[in-house]
C-alpha cells in the first residue's frame, strides 16, 4: 500500500511517504534550534512551529515522492505518546486530509514507529523479533510478535529514559542541548575505563525484580558528583573522558539486557529503535555481542533513528496490509499512550 505518514509527537514535523517498505519520501523540519537556548522542549513553542511547518513539509513530502495525496491508499498519524499540543497538530492535519481526500485514517504508535522504520532499510520484519527502544522520553525492551498486532513490554526504566540520561549529561558537561550527539562526539577522545561508573540494576538482587529493567537516574548523579568533586580540587573536568565513561556505562547495561531478553525468549534478531539508536558505541557494542551471542542485529541508520514522517507511514503501511480497521475521525491525542497499544480505535 501507499502511505502517508504524519510526525508531530515532539520538535520535529515529519512527512514521510511509503509504497509497502519503500521509503519514497521523508521530508523533516525541526524546530530544536528555537529550544536550545532553554536546555529543552518548550511545548507551547514545539506546537506552533508545527502549525507553520506541516503544510510546507507535507508539500516537501509530495515532491520528493511525486505523488499526490489523492494517489495515497491510507494516512497515518502519531496519536501517542508524545506532547499533547504537538501531537494534536498533526492529528488535526491527518483528519483534515483525511476527510478532503476520503482516505481512511490509522492512529498509530510513535514507539512502535520507531521500530517499524527498519524495514526500510532492511526489508520486512516477519518473524518474531525482539526490539530496544531507546529515545528521548522512553527505553523499553520489547518482544515483538507482529509489528502491526502484537508488542510486548519486557522491561522499562524505572527512572530516566536512556536519552534524557545522556542531555542531562551533556548539560553538566556544558554541551549544548539536545546532549546525545555532542556525547557521542566528545567520547571518541575519551577513556571509557577512565572514570568507573555504576551500572544499575545488573547485581543480582535487582535482577529477581528488574531483569529487563533499567535505571538512569543514578548514574546522572554520579556524573555530578564527579564534576563537583573535579571542581572542588581546581581541577578541570576530563570532558571526553566523562563523556566516554559515561557513555560505555548506559550502552553496556542497554546491550546486555536486550541482548539477554532475545536469549531467553528465543528469538534470533534484535532490533534497535529511537534517538539513542544514533549513537556509535551502543551500535557497536550491541553488534559485538549480539554476534558472540549468535543473534542477528537491525538497526536503521542514524537518520532514520530520531523522529521522522517515514516512520510513521512505515507503521501505518504495516496496519493497512493487515486489513485492520481505521481509526475514528475523532481520534484523540492520548500523551501516554501505552507501547502495547499500536493503532487507536
Ligand atoms: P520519544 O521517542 O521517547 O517520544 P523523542 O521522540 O524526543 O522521544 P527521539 O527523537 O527518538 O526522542 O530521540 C531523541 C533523543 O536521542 C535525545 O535524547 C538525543 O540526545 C538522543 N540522541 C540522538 N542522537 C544521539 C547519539 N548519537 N547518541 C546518544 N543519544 C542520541
Ligand atoms: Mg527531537
Ligand atoms: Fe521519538
Amino acid at each position: 500500500p501507499l502511505v502517508l505518514g504524519i510526525e508531530s509527537s515532539c520538535d520535529e514535523t515529519g512527512v514521510g511517504i511509503v509504497r509497502g517498505t519503500e521509503m519514497l519520501a521523508n521530508a523533516v523540519a525541526s524546530s530544536v534550534d528555537l529550544h536550545v537556548r532553554f536546555g529543552g522542549v518548550v511545548p507551547e513553542v514545539a506546537s506552533r512551529a508545527h502549525l507553520e511547518a506541516m503544510v510546507p513539509t507535507l508539500e516537501q513530502a509530495y515532491a520528493q515522492a511525486g505523488v499526490r495525496v489523492e494517489d495515497v491508499d491510507a494516512i497515518a498519524v502519531t496519536c501517542g505518546p508524545g506532547l499533547t499540543g504537538a501531537l494534536l497538530v498533526g492529528v488535526a492535519a491527518a483528519k483534515a486530509l483525511a476527510i478532503a481526500h476520503d482516505k481512511p485514517l490509522y492512529g498509530v504508535n510513535h514507539l512502535v514507529g520507531h521500530v517499524a522504520v527498519d524495514q526500510l532499510e532492511h526489508g520486512r520484519l516477519d518473524e518474531r523479533v525482539g526490539a530496544l527502544l531507546v529515545s528521548g522520553g522512553h527505553t523499553e525492551i520489547l518482544l515483538v510478535d507482529d509489528i502491526a498486532t502484537d508488542v510486548t513490554m519486557l522491561g522499562t526504566t524505572i527512572d530516566d529514559a536512556a536519552g534524557e540520561a545522556f542531555d542531562k549529561v551533556a548539560r553538566l558537561l556544558g554541551l549544548p542541548y539536545p546532549g546525545g550527539p555532542h556525547i557521542d562526539r566528545e567520547a571518541q577522545r575519551g577513556s571509557t575505563t577512565a572514570i568507573p561508573f555504576p551500572r544499575a540494576l545488573t547485581k543480582d538482587r535487582d535482577l529477581q525484580r528488574h531483569r529487563y529493567d533499567f535505571s538512569f537516574s543514578g548514574l546522572k548523579s554520579a556524573v555530578a558528583r564527579h564534576v563537583q568533586h573535579e571542581q572542588r580540587m581546581g581541577r578541570e573536568v576530563a570532558v571526553a573522558d566523562v563523556a566516554a565513561s559515561f557513555q560505555d556505562a548506559v550502552c553496556d547495561v542497554l546491550s546486555a539486557k536486550a541482548i539477554e531478553a532475545c536469549r531467553a525468549n528465543d528469538v534470533d534478531t534484535l532490533v534497535v529503535g529511537g534517538g539513542v539508536a544514533a549513537n556509535g558505541r551502543l551500535r557497536a557494542l550491541v553488534e559485538e555481542r549480539a554476534s558472540a551471542a549468535g543473534l542477528t542485529v537491525r538497526v536503521p541508520r542514524p537518520g532514520l533513528c530520531t523522529d521522522n514522517g517515514a516512520m510513521i507511514a512505515a507503521l501505518g503501511a504495516e496496519v493497512v496490509r493487515r486489513g485492520l480497521p481505521p481509526s475514528s475521525l475523532d481520534l484523540p491525542a492520548d500523551s501516554s499512550m501505552p507501547v502495547t497499544q499500536i493503532v487507536a480505535a
